[in-house]
């Protein structure tokens, strides 16, 4: 190991060397939270000067029509004073205060507001408090430290994405998961572990250090719980050809599940913005992204922005199941131009003809099928019973 390997780096080599390979959902937390030098605990970096932007960042128009939603919603809901207005995983703070600035619109709807913001990074908190200045915000470190007892109205933009998923990869033999370990060179590889109880002779059990090998991975197996049936890939996998990739996030199915509860206990609605799949297909979505460059995923641990696919069928089916109603997700596109982007676009170029162009290029950003149009998708989770606008039960 030379001196001036990233700490994390290191760190995960010489634990892999110790205990044997991890599963992509503990390599991708690491990367993203250990607290010494996980991305978010140390450099997410939004915006253009950063590593990756969102639609916020893209245009003003994408939080205003989110916050034109959210008063719609409220309005369905009977205005309720107090209600929750929480946002989740808030990155820099821009989302919130466009929300914020449209519904001065409705000022009963910012009167009636208990705002909370959900975030686990210091650095991006740190931001959020200066972007929102003056305005009466509350952080939490999880959704369950928000007080219940009142409707909840809740946004997550691009927060799926930073939930991990496990990976398991087709083979000769069945089905195996992905997991990280160690290659010959001693440099952080991908592997596979079979799944399903192996016959493990105790050679394989003792196969603990040193360079990843199958052995090493059978040894890592005896220690994880059995693979549960949310866990292992769906049975629409066998008829998937050798090599296959599918993902199945329990993290991004768990917080289906609390908001699936709370919204059926305390009423109200969550928007899930993010981009995935809408139906449950194969493919490696897991993805580092630096300075908007893509780069391997075990290029540069704790540096670069982890992500994978929001696993929609999953989240709405843990909501469904908690006693929420889930509708299919529309694409952002859809979503946009029914709350009714391209007048504001308008608007916004009528009122500054020197930034038509501009403003025609964020409307061709956000809504465009070959742009953030057709790739990301809005979910919406809701006490039953509710019908958001756009997520109205048909009659
Ligand atoms: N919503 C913002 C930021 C997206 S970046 C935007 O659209 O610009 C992802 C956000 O989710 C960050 O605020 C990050 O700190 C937060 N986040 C990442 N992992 C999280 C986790 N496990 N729990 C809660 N928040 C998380």
């Amino acid at each position: 190991m030379s001196l001036r390997e990233p700490a994390l780096l290191g760190r995960l080599k010489a634990q892999i060397a110790q205990d044997g390979p991890i599963s992509v959902p503990e390599y991708f937390t690491r990367c993203l939270h250990d607290p010494r030098d996980g991305y978010y605990a140390n450099r997410p970096a939004l915006g253009s000067d950063g590593d990756f932007v969102t639609a916020p960042g893209v245009s003003q128009m994408f939080g205003e029509l989110v916050g034109l939603w959210l008063m719609e919603t409220w309005d369905r809901l009977g205005r309720p004073a107090p209600f929750r207005l929480v946002e989740m995983g808030p990155g820099d703070g821009t989302l919130m205060s466009d929300i914020l600035r449209a519904a001065r619109l409705l000022p009963a709807f910012l009167e009636a507001a208990d705002l909370w913001l959900v975030e686990v990074s210091p650095v991006l908190r740190a931001a959020q408090e200066k972007t929102l200045a003056g305005a009466s915000v509350q952080w939490a470190g999880r959704l369950e430290e928000v007080p219940a007892g009142a409707p909840l109205l809740l946004v997550a933009n691009e927060l799926l994405d930073c939930l991990p998923a496990r990976q398991f990869v087709k083979t000769q033999d069945g089905w195996a998961e992905r997991v990280v370990g160690l290659g010959e060179d001693g440099e952080l590889a991908f592997g596979l572990r079979k799944l399903g109880p192996p016959p493990l002779g105790e050679a394989a059990r003792r196969a603990g250090g040193g360079a990843f090998s199958a052995a090493a991975a059978a040894d890592v197996l005896r220690s994880l719980p059995p693979p549960s049936t949310s866990s292992t890939p769906p049975p629409q996998g066998e008829d998937l050809a050798v090599g296959a990739i599918l993902e199945s996030s329990p993290a991004q199915a768990a917080l289906g599940s609390e908001l699936g509860h709370r919204l059926a206990r305390d009423g109200g609605a969550a928007l899930l913005i993010d981009y995935g799949r809408a139906t449950s297909e194969p493919g490696d979505t897991l993805q580092a992204i630096r300075a908007h460059r893509k780069e391997g995923p075990l290029d540069n641990p704790g540096q670069a922005d982890l992500t994978v696919w929001a696993d929609f069928p999953s989240v709405l089916e843990a909501a469904r199941r908690a006693g929420a109603s889930a509708p299919p997700v529309i694409t952002q596109g859809d979503f946009l131009r029914a709350l009714g982007i391209e007048a504001r676009a308008q608007a916004l170029a009528a009122a500054r003809p020197d930034r038509a162009e501009v403003v025609a290029r964020q409307l061709d950003r956000l809504t465009g099928a070959a742009q953030m149009g057709d790739l990301f998708k809005v979910a919406c989770l809701s006490a039953p019973g509710l019908n958001p606008p756009l997520f109205e039960d048909e009659a």
